[in-house]
């Protein structure tokens, strides 16, 4: 089977473009360069001009496809509901593809992580468990301080301090496969949850948070073992069919395992943005009938209703909002974390200015493109500095482990942390600091 190319695409969707220009002060790199070709509009330009046969799939639609982050900031801004995402994961599979592209470096770590490392769980699970030996043993510091990853290459060397903090449990290790609320909570229903790739190894700890408001609102949850990566990584990067390999794997492990699930839960932007369009990938009724179950976590509670936590709180403290790009133009989900946060006791939000602008993490944009990452970073940064916050909340593993770099890299103490943590700890301080019971 091959992939889709833009020549194959429906001609109405690369003619949806009318010019006007309103994306372009909602794109990240175009904010970078001010170059057209950096665009929105500009790229597709190039896409249809390869569609029409004028241009050929080369060096200068792979270096533009790649400069673009996916973030989707355009559709959100586009008056005329141009689809880039269908554009965009075409012309990067199709640049993929061509021999003519790409560098041997960045081919090899495109080949190495979407081929080996996340098409595979149970490999991913191996690597987390070594970092995680390898992190709290201390040998992480002595390695980072001899500046030993660099005699494998700057790129690796520059990547090691990036890698993300693994959690003492992972998602297997402190969620039991069902779980149920506790006596005196009125049971409401039956969710599967969905604990991520990089999610379920390095924020465990959120994906329990998950699971525990879940049951403190009356949701039974059932959490399969070893889950495979939903493929948004795979999509993303110009790997459609790695995608719906990954995707097909996902969907039957909850099918298969338990089929009358009430809904899915993610509480990954990324994650969910993607595994809400199955159907566009994968041709089955099982995957129309799954893209209706997945639920954003956010979504979710403030649709079926949450309990809002009580509490008085002696001191407020401030906390800012950055919008995860795939929750908020992938999903168009945006009044619902605000809602959560502004029920916090503890809590007073501020609003973050372009709080919907991309972060740079962009899947794995930060590892192929760092230097364009850490401006857009920096902007971020600074947008962040405006607030008086002393916490910042997204609801996404890589714009977390981004933003808290970037503050790092400034100096700057503020901590990250996600909407449903914060709703967890609040339920926690509600019933006297102690977790919700496993049944
Ligand atoms: S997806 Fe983001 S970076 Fe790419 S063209 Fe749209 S706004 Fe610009
Ligand atoms: S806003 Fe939409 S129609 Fe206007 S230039 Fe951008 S993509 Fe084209």
């Amino acid at each position: 089977m091959r992939a889709l190319t833009l020549k194959d695409l429906d001609y109405s969707v690369l003619q949806q473009c009318m010019h006007c220009g309103m994306c372009l002060p909602s794109c990240p790199t175009y904010e970078s360069t001010k170059r057209e070709r950096h665009s929105p509009r500009g790229r597709i330009a190039l896409m249809r001009a390869v569609a029409d046969g004028d241009l050929d799939v080369g060096a200068e639609l792979a270096e533009e496809m790649n400069y673009c982050l996916g973030c989707l900031a355009c559709t959100t801004a586009c008056p005329a509901g141009v689809d880039y995402t269908t554009m965009f994961e075409t012309a990067r599979a199709e640049t993929e593809a061509s021999p003519l592209t790409g560098t041997v470096k960045r081919r090899f770590l495109r080949w190495l992580l979407l081929n080996q490392v996340f098409l595979y769980p149970g490999r991913l699970q191996l690597i987390g468990h070594l970092l995680r030996i390898y992190q709290n043993s201390g040998l992480d510091l002595i390695v980072r301080k001899l500046k030993l990853p660099y005699l494998l290459g700057r790129s690796i060397g520059d990547l090691e301090p990036a890698a993300p903090q693994m959690n003492r449990e992972f998602s297997d290790e402190c969620i039991d496969l069902w779980e149920h609320p506790p006596e005196g909570v009125k049971v409401r229903g039956k969710v599967g949850m969905l604990t991520g790739c990089v999610q379920s190894l390095a924020f465990a700890d959120v994906n329990r948070d998950t699971v525990d408001v879940l049951l403190h609102n009356g949701w039974s949850v059932f959490t399969p073992r070893t889950q495979a990566c939903c493929g948004s990584l795979h999509a993303h990067n110009g790997a459609p069919l790695l995608a719906r390999q990954t995707g097909e794997n996902l969907m039957s492990q909850f099918e298969r395992e338990f089929p009358g699930l009430d809904a899915v839960i993610t509480n990954a932007g990324g994650c969910g943005s993607h595994l809400k369009h199955f159907s566009s990938v994968i041709d089955a009724d099982m995957a129309t009938q799954w893209d209706e179950k997945v639920k954003d976590i956010h979504e979710f509670l403030v649709e079926t209703g949450y309990r809002i936590p009580e509490g008085s709180e002696a001191e407020i403290h401030a906390l800012t909002y950055h919008e995860s790009c795939h929750l908020c133009h992938g999903q168009g989900i945006k009044s619902q974390p605000r809602e959560i946060l502004d029920s916090l006791p503890a809590w007073q939000r501020e609003e973050l200015p372009h709080s919907d602008t991309c972060c740079g993490s962009a899947g794995i944009y930060n590892v192929l493109q760092p230097e364009e990452s850490a401006r857009i970073l920096d902007r971020k940064i600074e947008s962040i500095e405006k607030t008086s916050a002393t916490c910042v909340v997204t609801s996404n593993p890589g714009c977390h482990l981004q933003i808290q770099g970037g503050l790092q890299k400034h100096g700057l103490d503020i901590s990250v942390t996600q909407p449903v943590s914060l709703l967890a700890e609040a339920y926690r301080i509600q019933s006297g600091n102690s977790p919700v019971d496993k049944s």
